[in-house]
């Protein structure tokens, strides 16, 4: 565990001095839980939404996206269950004053009994070698049968419990369970209360006059209100799907992981409308797809799992998570929920007006049922980032730290570095930055020796360098270093526009 801290620490650092991730308003000491994306940041945040848009609407041709306003009527939050039902049920320690959610503690403390059950399986796979029959295994061996069970069951109470708000047995389970505040060890528990997660403000110029507002607390709102605006003038026929990222407000409880869990953070959501009925088929064709993108970046298949959910939000009658091999253990990083008719049903029956479609196959109308696949653009930020970051020892003995992030993801693709600051070579260096430039986000840097502007362009993750020296003047061609391989080729200056398509072709990487 502790090598997995220092790699999460290791991220933090590195997200900052490389200019990835800053603290909101660093020079006050921050804003708890809000960040800003700097210079790097920026870059490869975009381009993982870029991604995303293009697998989901591009690559989909009953896709379409919109962008939505954050601030939307305050009758949506009624409809959608947020002002009644959007609540984290919190549980304070009295010794340390730290704050948590009750129903994180629990799912820890049944993820340790997972890792057990996990940890005998491992042993008993070296045991057996090539023998090993996982499933008789699990089925028959005593222990792992009781830590499964076990862990089973502490979920389904809570389920049970949080389902009919009995927050007093929510307690109960913390202290038979005998969790402790994992900070300090402290038993000293409060009573679990529920809190509202969504972000108050105003609308208007005086304070007699303004309307109440909400920060949209998720962005699947700004698409149910605009379905039928979308569906008659795109044309569209179910089943179809409507995309959109943007920017989600939540006043979290717990807040400490960096940027997993912010304040203010970006989804990348897409709500498919469907027939009633066929759902389900949605939906899997849904979790497929979706793990296939995850898997396109290469990130590692090990990385990924799914996880069913037990307790089912209000308007959701399944429900599954991809969550993905974080520094500090396996975590949610897209959720893909059936959503049944919930949504549309409610917004009809608030603002009076029909949101139904007309099938001209069946001849009738009907209310569209939902499949959401949503991702926080962060907290794939985040993935993209914790995995790549690597320190490698080279044969020399010397080590070096690079950020393997895939091509099509690196903020810069190539650095442009003429071997000497002289002998004309800046000059051919500025004039391949202003031919690629149209093309890639590039540098020039001319500072250092040409090893350390190496190491400096591997801890930004920049995938090419290309450096400009004396045989550059002789026959056109420079050296090409590959970030990964540390490989270097000699290539005509005519063609490292093409090397660096090959590498970041959205065909290549998506298909
Ligand atoms: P969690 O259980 O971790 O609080 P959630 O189940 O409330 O997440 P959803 O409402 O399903 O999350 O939101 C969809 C996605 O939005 C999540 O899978 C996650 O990637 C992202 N997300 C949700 N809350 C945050 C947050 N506070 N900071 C960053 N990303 C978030």
């Amino acid at each position: 565990m502790a090598n997995n801290e220092d790699q999460f620490k290791k991220v933090i650092s590195h997200a900052k001095e490389y200019g990835f991730i800053f603290a909101s308003s660093e020079i006050y000491d921050g804003l708890s839980a809000v960040y800003d994306y700097a210079q790097n940041g920026v870059e490869l945040k975009k381009n993982i939404r870029e991604y995303w848009w293009r697998s989901m609407v591009y690559l989909h041709q009953n896709i379409v996206g919109i962008d939505a306003a954050i601030l939307m009527h305050p009758t949506t939050w009624k409809a959608s269950g947020h002002v009644d039902a959007f609540n984290d049920p919190l549980i304070d320690n009295k010794d340390s004053k730290k704050r948590y959610r009750a129903d994180v503690l629990i799912e820890d403390y049944a993820e340790k009994l997972n890792q057990k059950a996990e940890k005998e399986i491992e042993k008993a796979r070296k045991r057996f070698g090539d023998n090993f029959d996982e499933a008789q295994f699990v089925a028959t061996n005593e222990r792992v049968i009781r830590y499964k069970t076990e862990q089973r069951e502490i979920l389904e109470r809570m389920a049970r419990s949080l389902d009919s708000e009995n927050l007093a047995d929510v307690k109960a389970l913390i202290e038979e369970l005998g969790i402790a505040d994992p900070d300090t060890g402290s038993k000293n528990w409060t009573e679990v209360r529920q809190f509202n997660l969504m972000f108050g403000t105003k609308l208007g110029a005086s304070a007699e006059s303004a309307t109440d507002l909400y920060l949209r607390p998720e962005t699947a709102q700004g698409i149910f209100v605009n379905f039928l605006n979308v569906q008659k003038s795109g044309r569209m026929k179910i089943p179809f799907g409507i995309a959109q990222t943007g920017k989600a407000f939540r006043n979290e409880i717990v807040a400490r992981q960096f940027i997993f869990r912010m304040r203010e953070f970006e989804q990348m959501e897409m709500q498919f409308f469907v027939r009633p009925g066929e759902e389900m088929k949605w939906y899997e064709y849904w979790k497929e797809t979706r793990l296939k993108w995850h898997l396109s970046l290469g990130l590692g298949a090990e990385n990924y799992r799914f996880h069913d959910h037990e307790k089912l939000a209000h308007y959701a009658n399944a429900a599954s998570d991809i969550e993905f091999n974080f520094p500090f253990g396996f975590k949610e990083l897209e959720g893909i929920h059936s959503r049944t008719d919930f949504d549309l049903k409610a917004h009809e029956e608030y603002s009076g007006k029909k949101l139904q479609f007309f099938d001209p196959e069946l001849n009738k109308n009907y209310t569209p049922y939902v499949v959401e696949t949503s991702i926080g653009l962060d907290r794939m930020f985040l993935a993209v980032l914790s995995t790549s970051l690597q320190d490698e020892t080279l044969e020399d003995g010397s080590t070096r730290t690079v950020l393997k992030i895939p091509s099509i993801l690196a903020p810069v693709k190539a650095a442009v570095l003429p071997l000497v600051k002289k002998d004309g070579l800046p000059e051919i260096a500025q004039s391949i930055i202003d031919s690629l430039q149209w093309d890639y986000n590039v540098v020039y840097d001319e500072k250092d020796a040409v090893g350390r502007r190496y190491r400096r362009q591997d801890a930004a993750g920049t995938p090419f360098c290309i450096t400009v020296d004396h045989q550059t003047k002789e026959d056109q061609t420079v050296t090409i270093r590959h970030r990964d391989s540390m490989e270097q080729e000699r290539v005509a200056i005519s063609e490292i526009s093409e090397k660096i398509h090959n590498s970041i072709s959205y065909k290549a990487w998506l298909q």
